[in-house]
């Protein structure tokens, strides 16, 4: 019997622990039916107390990985998570307007929890040149979107501001994650698509097992439009998705224990 799938691919850095990167997004699309794909910029000698080292792949590996897919396997969405280098992200970018690739969810990686650098800083001007204007969906946390807009984001008024900003620049959609906010009560994610704002709503969650949060997050976004849901859908989705991830997260090790993909 022959099965059709849907096909979703992330570019993006592996996390030996297991808990973010290719090893979380290849994770959370098998967990909603999809079909993964990867192309490993990266790869982190990483545990759940922090990383231990970052070693990038060739650039010409990785434009091999990219070739490799877009001559075959044509994905329904595609996310970029650590992109590293201003050579990768420009990789990144090219493959994608080469092969048409549609559904482009960017995570704007920057540095790890135990701050390991996981962008160069002279990528963010490639970042914002190249990648944003190709992004359906772009999901950066406070510090993240502080980068991008060269401004601090403290008041909701800000966030606003950053998110229309960070539209102007290109992504179809924006989404300012609320997990770094200062609420203590919920932990809201606005966003803006160029004509309205909405909140995802979510509860704040006491625990220190988040390792992964924000690639899960985009990972399920990107499953979902691969699946053929709408923008809001998809969103709405896995805000309730990552909800239950953090909720049940796991501890495994004695640091920063991964979200939970079976929640
Ligand atoms: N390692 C890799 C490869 C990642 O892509 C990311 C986040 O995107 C991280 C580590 C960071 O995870 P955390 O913020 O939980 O430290």
């Amino acid at each position: 019997m022959r099965l059709k799938v849907n096909k979703a691919l992330t570019i993006a850095g592996s996390d030996s622990g297991g808990g973010a990167g290719i090893q979380s997004d290849l994770k959370t699309f098998q967990e909603l039916s999809v079909y993964g794909m990867s192309v490993i910029t990266a790869v982190t000698a990483q545990n759940t107390l922090g990383v231990h080292g970052v070693y990038p792949v060739p650039l010409e590996g990785i434009e091999a990985q990219l070739d490799a897919i877009g001559h075959d396997l044509q994905p329904g969405a595609v996310k970029t998570g650590m992109l590293f280098s201003k050579e990768i992200i420009e990789a990144a970018a090219t493959a994608v307007q080469e092969f048409g690739w549609i559904n482009v969810v960017v995570d704007p990686v920057m540095v790890a929890k135990d701050g390991t650098v996981l962008l160069e800083n002279n990528a963010i001007q490639a970042m914002k040149e190249h990648l944003l204007p190709l992004a359906k969906i772009v999901t950066p946390n406070r510090m993240e979107a502080e980068v991008l807009i060269g401004n601090t984001v403290t008041s909701p008024e800000d966030r606003r501001q950053a998110a229309v900003m960070l539209w102007e620049m290109g992504a179809e959609i924006v989404v300012m994650k609320g997990g770094h906010d200062e609420n203590d009560d919920m932990s809201n994610d606005l966003v803006y698509n160029g004509s309205e704002f909405y909140e995802l709503k979510g509860r704040r969650v006491a625990t220190k097992n988040t390792h992964g949060t924000g690639c899960t997050f985009s990972a399920c976004v990107t499953a979902e439009l691969a699946i053929g849901k709408t923008p809001k859908e998809a969103l709405l989705t896995a805000k309730q998705f990552i909800q239950a991830a953090i909720e049940y997260g796991i501890e495994a090790g004695s640091g920063h224990g991964p979200t939970n993909h079976w929640a």
